[in-house]
């Protein structure tokens, strides 16, 4: 492990209280007697808690979705493109915050410096897409069978927006949800993670700015933040048309039979188990720095990390040799810190599941080829660093088979391709897959109908680190719902099917007749 600077809990409050101030947060920080619910602030950098903010309860929430549904009957009635005004007013201040805003990623979520400004850029890239699709959201004109007619569907805003979102993705989850709804003519109540309340208030004052300018209607987009509970009454609300909902299969499981009992409608972001296979064609050097990346990057805190390698059996010794040595020289230290490539795991829990991870692989059989180790530990016993590791194993068991939110790398052999793609698949969820092959066959099968699963199916690049231009999301146990770019703002609409009779008969569908 190379060497990597570390950064003390005071260095971290003074960047934390400058990063605020200039983000039109201030401080929200309140008395720990002050009563009512809170929640804690901290940073997975040094593991020490900043101090406490006010949070809403569950019966906070039905005031909140009320003001929302107000604010969008008036907002609906603005012209598309206009609304896109308040879309382009975020991106202007999201490129005016963007290092602030990042840092505060890296504060927050333990994100390298690289990839909390990547998520700040995430959120700029989605507002310029929302912006142009304010003058796109298209409908059809379909052939109808019957003279004098014409049939047409048309996009109506939807409603009001529920928004769940998971830690790792603090605030790009938002944004890519926020900024699609706002066009097509909706409101926006979010949850963040309780772990990530910080960015949160962050992304409400930029919202409130942005609002403020153009003129929007109070309380188009608000935040709530607290844990479960809040999180449920926003789930049970009949007002909340579309609830959009980013975390773990377990929430998602909760989640979606409530929606469901009230008909309302689910987009559901939920956990991968991505894998990449490795032809004997594949260009090795490309593999391995594709493979370190989705693998090691963000602590394997991504729910596109790579966590299976399915590598042929030709080349997979020479393939484990080459990650060996390049998770061996993996920069492990503070995100802040020029140089850090892997940053902190987010807390003790997230810990413990990798620890149990990998005793449950090397139990069944696996080889804890590097890593696994904790690091750190003497500069703060509440922060969580670890190396991040490689296991062999002979087969894909359980453990394999579960998402483990860490930086643990599986890796398989495999004979044939359709044996490896079979493996790919395997597994209960469908987000994100690869192949690294120079053979045009192989590469062309994997994208196929009868290659991956997977939402997401890329060739010699890593599963991790989608652009916002296509649809992100994944199918079976992560959902099948789909935000961002191509056609995902139709999940954010209402479609009418609308035939318009300018004849003077009244010919029926079918030719039916009733005299
Ligand atoms: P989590 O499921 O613990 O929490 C996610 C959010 O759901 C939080 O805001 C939490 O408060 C809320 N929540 C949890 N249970 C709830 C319930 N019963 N009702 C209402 N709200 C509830 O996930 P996490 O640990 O924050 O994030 C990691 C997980 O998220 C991983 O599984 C990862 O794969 C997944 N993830 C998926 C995507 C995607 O786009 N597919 C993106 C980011 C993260």
């Amino acid at each position: 492990m190379a060497e990597s600077t570390f950064t003390t809990h005071d260095e971290l409050s003074q960047t934390l209280t400058a990063v605020l101030d200039r983000l039109g947060v201030g401080d929200p920080f309140v008395a720990a007697d002050q009563g009512g619910a809170t929640i804690t602030a901290r940073s997975p950098i040094t593991g020490t808690e900043f101090g406490l903010l006010t949070a809403h309860t569950g019966s906070d929430v039905a005031a909140i979705i009320e003001q929302a549904q107000t604010a969008f009957e008036q907002w609906r009635l603005v012209p598309a493109p206009v609304r896109g005004k308040l879309v382009r007013e975020l991106g202007e201040l999201l490129r005016e915050h963007k290092d602030d805003l990042g840092a505060l990623v890296s504060i927050e979520a333990g994100k390298i410096t690289s990839e909390g400004l990547g998520e700040v850029q995430e959120m700029i890239d989605i507002c310029d897409l929302a912006v142009g699709l304010s003058r796109q959201l298209f409908g059809q004109t379909i052939a109808t069978e019957r003279p004098g007619h014409r049939m047409m569907e048309q996009w109506h805003p939807l409603g009001v927006v529920g928004v769940i979102s998971a830690f790792n993705f603090p605030v790009a989850v938002w944004s890519w949800n926020t900024a699609l709804a706002l066009v097509c003519g909706d409101a926006v109540v979010w949850k963040p993670s309780d772990k990530t309340p910080l960015t949160a208030l962050a992304c409400q004052a930029l919202m409130n700015e942005a609002a403020r300018r153009v003129g929007a209607p109070e309380g188009l987009s608000q935040l709530l933040l607290g844990g479960v509970e809040v999180g449920e009454a926003l789930v049970d609300d009949a007002r909340v048309a579309l609830l959009s909902a980013t975390g773990s299969t377990r929430m998602g499981r909760a989640v979606a039979p409530r929606v469901a009992g009230r008909f309302g409608k689910l987009l559901l972001e939920l956990g991968g188990n991505n894998a990449a296979i490795v032809a004997p064609s594949a260009d090795l050097d490309l593999a391995v720095r594709g493979i370190v990346f989705s693998a090691a990057g963000t602590a394997g805190q991504r729910c596109t990390s790579l966590r299976r390698v399915i590598a042929h059996s030709s080349i997979v010794d020479d393939l484990v040799a080459r990650l060996t040595s390049a998770y061996a020289s993996l920069p492990i230290g503070s995100p802040l810190a020029a140089g850090t490539l892997v940053g902190p795991l987010i807390d003790a829990a997230s810990y413990e599941g990798f620890g149990k991870a990998l005793a449950a692989a090397q139990a069944d059989g696996g080889t804890l080829v590097v890593g696994g180790e904790r690091v750190h530990a003497e500069e703060s016993e509440d922060a969580f660093y670890v190396q991040p590791a490689i296991v062999t194993m002979a087969a894909q068991t359980d453990i394999v088979k579960a998402e483990t939110f860490a930086p643990i790398l599986y890796v398989l052999s495999y004979d044939s391709f359709d044996e490896a793609i079979a493996l790919q698949n395997d597994v209960a969820q469908g987000l994100s897959s690869a192949v690294f092959t120079l053979n045009v066959r192989e590469a062309e099968q994997f994208v196929s109908a009868i290659g991956s699963d997977c939402g997401i199916a890329n060739v010699n690049i890593g599963p991790s680190g989608a652009e916002i231009g296509g649809a992100f999301g994944g199918e079976k146990e992560t959902g099948g719902g789909r935000e961002s770019g191509s056609d995902a703002w139709k999940a954010y609409m209402r479609r009418t099917t609308n035939t318009v009779n300018y004849s003077t008969e009244l010919p029926l569908a079918q030719g039916v007749e009733f005299v």
